[in-house]
């Protein structure tokens, strides 16, 4: 997962914003009780998502996949006051996780939990989201992409995780490897998509930063 130097990541993160206390307290309990902590978006990533959130400053934000609620309240620091994020999660073991946190961050009644597959509750959303953030199931990326753009208006900004997939997206391909195959699907059919433009940020794992036309 490291493309620059430790030395090199440590000294990015050192000169960027400092991580806030409960998410720091976030991480820890994420890394002491809840399995696959390597998924949590961590306090770099997490920096940069608040950031472009409160340049976007947004009044309604998607996210497809929770977890245990982290990158959730990176991108609600850029809500505006009357503002809701709304976030997907199908494992609903997670969820009371997730709203001890909201709850304790001030933005818990901005924050709606929704449980089950985006797949199934992105349609019944009947609302443009001036920003959304993709990173749940990797095989499933150009679908839930196909259902958020339906979603959005002129503007709107896409976020894509994890696309570069620990770099695998430029390793020889193992035919059984659905998700990097997906992937690599999904970066050409952003790339060649002429609803949006977007550009493919090498911050940690792989944003990709697609605004709608
Ligand atoms: N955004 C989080 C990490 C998300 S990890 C953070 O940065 O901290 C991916 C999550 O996607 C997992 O919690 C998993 O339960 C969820 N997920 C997987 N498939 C899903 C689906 N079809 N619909 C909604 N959520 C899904
Ligand atoms: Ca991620």
């Amino acid at each position: 997962m490291h493309f620059l130097s430790p030395l090199l990541e440590k000294y990015i993160q050192d000169s960027s914003e400092n991580e806030p206390e409960l998410l720091k307290e976030l991480s820890r309990e994420t890394h002491l009780k809840v399995i696959q902590p390597r998924m949590i978006t961590g306090h770099f990533q997490g920096r940069v998502l608040s950031l472009l959130s409160k340049i976007i400053n947004p009044t309604n934000i998607l996210e497809i996949g929770t977890y245990t609620g982290y990158s959730a309240l990176c991108l609600a620091e850029g809500l505006r006051k009357e503002g809701q994020l709304h976030t997907i999660d199908i494992n609903e073991e997670l969820t009371d996780f997730q709203r001890r946190y909201f709850d304790k961050s001030g933005f818990g009644t901005q924050l709606i939990q929704h449980t089950g597959d985006a797949l199934q509750i992105v349609p019944t959303l009947n609302m443009a989201f001036d920003l959304i953030f993709i990173d749940a199931e990797k095989r499933e990326y150009p679908k839930y992409f196909d259902a958020v753009i339906k979603k959005t208006k002129p503007g709107s900004i896409i976020l894509s995780d994890n696309v570069l997939w620990s770099g695998k997206v430029v390793e020889p391909l193992d035919e059984k490897d659905m998700a990097t195959k997906v992937l690599l699907d999904y970066n050409r059919m952003l790339k060649n998509d002429t609803r949006v433009e977007t550009v493919l940020l090498p911050i940690r794992d792989g944003l990709t930063l697609s605004r709608v036309l």
